[in-house]
């Protein structure tokens, strides 16, 4: 990717919150943030509006989202813990940025960024 990514502390928690309130089932979350000339900065997460009841990845739309270019890739927990993509989620692939959160989601160690290729991308994170 060349770019180094990073999320605002408040995106982390905000990941972790949701994912932990949406256990057993699965929450989905899209990524919102800005593409500078040296690094991608995660600023805000918001909340598919289709999303309620869903319990798995696939069902995710991206043709209900209003067109929103800032938007630059989506999130979602794997209540099972295993903090891997499966196939489904790299067919399912919306923006550039794709992240896992595992079950127990405690902290960053409970989250996993991937690129379209399903190859993990170290993040780092910055102050609010
Ligand atoms: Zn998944």
């Amino acid at each position: 990717m060349g770019k180094k990514v990073f999320f605002k502390i408040k995106v982390i928690k905000s990941l972790l919150n949701y994912f932990k309130a949406c256990h057993p089932n699965e929450g989905i979350l899209l990524l919102r943030g800005k593409v500078k000339k040296d690094k991608i900065v995660v600023e805000e997460v918001i909340i598919p509006p289709f999303s309620e009841g869903a319990e798995d990845f696939s069902t995710f739309n991206p043709y209900h989202l209003p067109l929103d270019f800032s938007i630059i890739g989506s999130a979602h927990s794997h209540p099972n813990g295993v903090l891997k993509p499966s196939l489904t989620d790299l067919t399912h692939f919306y923006g550039f940025l794709m992240v896992i959160g595992a079950y127990p989601y405690e902290d960053e160690k409970d989250l996993a960024l991937y690129d379209k290729e399903g190859k993990r991308i170290i993040f780092g994170i910055e102050e609010d």
